[in-house]
């Protein structure tokens, strides 16, 4: 069967950002910020996939982003980082997402424009909103993709060329599964931070930008349930999209940086108690990095969430990665193999963790960890 066309949409979730009016930034962390609003580091990663599946389909990549007024001003950082159109949903009622409204506004715009695949970070908001879209528009949806491609597929005789391969751990991480969209379009996927690169910047990428028509009208209007905007018209936004409404919103600050660490230090069930974690802890201040664990660590209630790394934690690409009394299972693997240098330190030798590892010692980790913290310290 013959290719769709369509172009590769990304949904740009944005946030309040902490720069000054009117000021571009790029954080340390990557995100871009413009006006006070910045757009979330997940959706620059997924512009950057989205130009390389839109170069092997030969279409163009779409941003899409809902937002007040200030949300126009990111406009030409989505350019820069991959977008070819950005389409902008400008409405004071949509400073602050919501997933009524916002779903509203995705959906008639893939209505409109039907792009073939569209991206969202596996965020709290991705996850909300992608499957309302989902629905509506009577799609698939496979969430927290570790892989994209393009490729082909035959089904009873059936060839179906270019669809989008959504590929990500199965059944508890023992398989990688490949999911295919054949029939329904868009194709979509969620995936999580830091699975793609950042794409640098290129300030000097062309772009267009095409603000959606957006009409806000009193009371429910008769397309409300699920049908969709009459054809070229305005997306009708009514009562009902808005009829839970933010009453206020509290913020904590992130204690724990994962992501931009230059060095991790992880530990794991070997490191037997959260009084244990104090000696990886130190290990990871004499390196300058952060502390990281296994999820059967945090479980244990050794340490909190923020510090897990893995499929269902954070995914990390540090210069060094230590895993200390960490077997290796695939869903840990997944979120630390694209580390530089990896360290293992397992009492068995036959550990899976050893297979990634660039550098492996065999020995219990109390006592292991308390030379290399000696040795560094006394490398200076
Ligand atoms: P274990 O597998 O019990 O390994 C402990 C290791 O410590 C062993 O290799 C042992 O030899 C070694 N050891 C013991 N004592 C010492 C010592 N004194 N010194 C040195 N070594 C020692 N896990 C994650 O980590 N991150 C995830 O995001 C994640 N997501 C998951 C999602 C799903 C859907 C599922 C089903 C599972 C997920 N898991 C995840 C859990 C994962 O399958 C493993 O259970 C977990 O990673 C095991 O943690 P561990 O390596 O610390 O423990």
């Amino acid at each position: 069967m013959a290719s769709a066309v369509g172009e590769v949409w990304v949904f740009v979730e944005t946030a309040r950002g902490a720069s000054a009016e009117g000021l571009e930034l790029r954080t340390s962390d990557g995100a871009v910020s413009v006006a006070g609003r910045h757009a979330a580091e997940v959706s620059l990663e997924l512009l950057g996939q989205a130009r390389v599946l839109a170069e092997r389909l030969g279409v163009r990549t779409g941003a899409v982003c809902a937002g007040g007024e200030t949300v126009r001003a990111l406009a030409p950082a989505l350019i820069a980082a991959g977008a070819d159109t950005v389409y902008l949903a400008v409405h004071e009622q949509l400073g602050e997402y919501l997933a009524q409204p916002y779903a509203r506004v995705v959906t008639e715009a893939v209505r409109h424009f039907q792009p073939q695949i569209v991206l969202y970070g596996a965020t709290t908001t991705g996850r909300d909103l992608a499957p309302r879209v989902a629905s509506a528009l009577r799609t698939g949806l496979t969430a927290d993709c570790t892989d994209l491609r393009i490729g082909d597929h035959e089904v009873k005789g059936v060839e179906y060329r270019d669809l989008l391969y959504q590929i990500r751990p199965a059944f508890g991480g023992n398989i990688i599964a490949t999911i295919v969209s054949p029939e329904h379009r868009p194709q979509m996927a969620t995936v999580r931070e830091g699975v793609f690169r950042l794409p640098e910047p290129d300030p000097s990428r062309a772009g267009d930008v095409v603000e959606l028509n957006l009409a806000r009208i009193a009371g429910p209007h008769e397309g409300h349930n699920g049908r969709p905007t009459a054809a070229g018209g305005p997306i009708l936004l009514d009562d009902l999209d808005f009829a839970v409404s933010l009453v206020r919103r509290t913020r904590e600050d992130k204690s724990v940086d994962l992501k931009g660490a230059r060095v991790v230090v992880s530990g794991g069930v070997g490191v037997g108690s959260a009084d244990g974690f104090g000696l990886l802890r130190d290990l990871a201040d004499t390196l300058g990095g952060e502390l990281g664990a296994s999820r059967a660590a945090v479980d244990a209630g050794w340490i909190g969430r923020e510090h897990q790394v893995g499929q269902t934690g954070t995914t990390v690409r540090p210069k060094l990665y230590i895993a200390a009394g960490i077997s290796g299972s695939v869903q840990h693997r997944a979120g630390m193999d694209q580390a530089a240098r990896i360290l293992a330190i397992n009492t068995d030798p036959l550990a899976p963790i050893f297979s990634v590892a660039h550098y492996g010692i065999v020995g219990d980790l109390h006592e292991v960890v308390p030379k290399l913290i000696k040795a560094y310290r006394e490398k200076g």
